[in-house]
């Protein structure tokens, strides 16, 4: 593969924030950027020399896209797998869009992740209705019905209580293709994030030990405080996993840790990831830069960390009693604000984060603490 340099352009399909991150370390090492997005506000719009703004569908909007484009890649799962086997057919397009087939749905990622001995938490797909009793038998509870497709941060997925409760849930989602996944008893949660270019050099950032909100990822702490035998057999799963796949780009794997010490992998991502948002501030190279030097036949760059810290989501509920006091946020010392450029306030959509690095983990959390007080006075 030739390299694509600075100069270039990279194609980026969804304009959401980690479209917009992408962009912005693609025109600090002096690429162009295109966005491919059907909302005309999407958060990446604002970073991007142009913008196409076309459903995801729209074969001659694709088509031009991909004319304006020396290399292309995605920052969300949600797309249809086509039509980035379209664009493939015209110019260069990483991840490969059969990783995405894998990664969007739970059926298939799962059988990938058995096939390479990646222990998972117990499950049975449930294609009908006559499948919930088997699943029942299989699984037990507490469980969680997830949809096959379609599901990310917490959405499409129901918790089973108990075995009355599975009825419910599956008519609550719709009677879709689903898996039943046993609750697994979490001591924590973590991920790894791996870089893999085209000549298959890999490189697997600091892990990050990870924190949810109702399902939302709220916060990581890095160093992850795990201890190097949790660290090493993730480290190891990524490196066999991005291995497997072939991958040109970045992916997440995210863990759980079982009380009793036995690592689940929990999904995975074939992109920049929420709990590698750290590596902006922490690392020599972001995970953006790194999906950006693989993409563009580009060695790896250096992952090596900069210094403890906490990386925190800020939702849209920050807002509810007005603006918040960006003043006194900004003033908190090793504290590095981001936020996404976008208009529309929901409660639980991502609006921005901060990372505070500090010389020690305790003294992230001090500053982290002072950095919720100042959010919270103006909720
Ligand atoms: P997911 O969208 O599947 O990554 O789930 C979002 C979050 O829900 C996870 O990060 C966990 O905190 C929680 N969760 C999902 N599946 C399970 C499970 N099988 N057992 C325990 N917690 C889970």
């Amino acid at each position: 593969m030739s390299p694509k340099f600075p100069g270039s352009s990279i194609g980026i399909v969804g304009g959401g924030q980690l479209g917009r991150m992408l962009a912005g370390e693609a025109r600090r090492l002096g690429y162009r950027v295109a966005i491919f997005d059907p909302d005309p506000e999407s958060p990446a719009a604002g970073l991007a020399d142009r913008h196409w703004c076309s459903d995801f569908s729209d074969r001659n909007a694709l088509a031009e896209f991909a004319s304006a484009a020396d290399v292309i890649t995605y920052e969300f799962e949600n797309l249809p797998a086509e039509s980035l086997t379209f664009l493939e057919s015209k110019v260069a397009l990483f991840p490969s869009p059969e990783i995405l087939r894998i990664c969007q749905d739970r059926r298939r990622e799962k059988a990938f992740l058995l096939q390479r001995r990646c222990p998972v938490a117990a499950f049975c797909p449930v294609e009908r209705a006559e499948d919930l009793t088997k699943a029942l038998s299989l699984v037990g509870t507490p469980a969680l019905l997830k949809t096959a497709r379609l599901g990310y941060d917490g959405k499409g997925q129901v918790e089973v209580s108990e075995p009355a409760d599975l009825e419910g849930a599956w008519h609550e989602l719709g009677k879709v293709p689903a898996i039943l996944e046993k609750k697994v008893s979490l001591e924590a949660e973590l991920s790894a994030i791996v870089g893999r270019s085209a000549t298959g050099a890999l490189a697997v950032f600091p892990i990050p030990r990870n924190f949810h909100r109702e399902g939302i990822f709220d916060y990581s702490l890095v160093p992850s405080g795990l201890g190097e035998r949790i660290e090493g057999i993730a480290r190891a799963m990524a490196v066999e996993i991005a291995s497997a796949l072939s991958l040109i780009g970045v992916i997440a794997v995210e863990f759980f840790l079982a009380e009793g010490g036995q690592l689940l992998v929990n999904e995975l991502a074939p992109r920049p990831h929420n709990s590698g948002h750290f590596t902006l501030d922490g690392c020599v190279t972001s995970q953006f830069e790194q999906q950006l030097r693989a993409i563009a036949g580009l060695p790896l760059g250096d992952v090596s960390l900069r210094g403890p810290l906490l990386l925190r989501n800020i939702l849209g509920d920050a807002w509810t009693q007005g603006e918040p006091d960006w003043e006194a946020l900004l003033s908190l010392p090793g504290l590095r604000l981001h936020l996404y450029g976008k208009r529309r306030l929901s409660a639980k959509r991502k609006m921005g984060h901060y990372s505070v690095i500090a010389s020690s983990i305790q003294e992230a959390r001090a500053i982290d603490e002072r950095a919720q007080a100042i959010l919270r006075s103006s909720r």
